[in-house]
């Protein structure tokens, strides 16, 4: 069998992982061996008998920047050369993660993930190592952890093996380049307030109209540009 889908997470924090992960279906994936995770502390990596990772920011300014030599010995040493596995940095500078990206990585051999920590990471190592930055959005984190764990959780679902049939991912938001349609289920009346009509009709082509129509327009109202994005791609 070929080797299963590896992650190697670096942080200061790796009683972080698995975290969530170990739960649920991700969880029953890594105990099945389906994937696997190594977290790597960087502390171990540091200089000096107090083992520092972190050193005041050159220009000055609040905070702590991690030291560029403890990331490099931190990668060097989880550099995986035998699976070539791609290395991310954590950074609200970095791309935005779509589900473009996390699909080409669930397809590849795996990823290695720096968390960063403090004000951020000296950007000569992110330089040198040629580290692909990644965001999981428009916000800040007080660290990578939360941000490889949404990382890994959106890779590890598409592996094989790891949902089941009933939650394949083939209609889900973004997959179609539209958010998705509402959703509904029993009881049919709830408080007053009905499931829509064409939901109990039977007629599959009425409601795959009708689902397509919301997600349309609810990708329209709430994201001008997934929305553009999709008129583009029709054209
Ligand atoms: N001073 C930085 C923020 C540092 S937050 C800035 O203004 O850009 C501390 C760490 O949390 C970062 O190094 C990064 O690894 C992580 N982090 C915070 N927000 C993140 C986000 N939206 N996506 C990915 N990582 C994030």
């Amino acid at each position: 069998m070929s080797q299963p889908w590896h992650s190697k997470v670096l942080t200061l924090f790796p009683e972080m992982f698995p975290g969530p992960l170990g739960v649920s279906l991700a969880g029953q994936g890594l105990k099945d061996g389906l994937w696997s995770l190594e977290t790597v502390n960087l502390r171990d990596h540091g200089i000096d008998r107090h083992a520092t990772v972190d050193d005041a920011p050159f220009g000055g300014g609040p905070g702590m920047v991690m030291r560029p030599d403890v990331a490099e010995a931190a990668l060097s040493a989880a550099r995986d050369a035998a699976r070539d596995l791609p290395m991310l940095v954590t950074t609200p500078r970095g791309m935005l993660l779509n589900q473009a990206r996390v699909r080409e990585l669930a397809a590849g051999p795996g990823v290695i993930i720096l968390c960063g920590r403090f004000e951020g990471i000296d950007q000569r190592v992110i330089e040198a190592l040629d580290l692909e930055e990644v965001s999981v959005g428009d916000v800040i984190l007080s660290g990578g952890e939360p941000a490889a764990l949404t990382l890994l959780d959106a890779c590890v679902r598409l592996l094989p093996g790891v949902m089941g049939k009933a939650e394949s991912a083939e209609e889900e938001s973004f997959e179609t380049g539209l958010l998705e349609y509402p959703h509904y289920t029993r009881p049919q009346d709830w408080q007053g307030r009905l499931v829509p009509n064409v939901l109990l009709s039977g007629h599959h082509e009425n409601i795959r109209q009708w689902r397509r129509a919301l997600a349309e327009a609810v990708t329209k109202e709430r994201r001008p540009d997934l929305w553009a994005a999709y008129v583009r791609g029709k054209q």
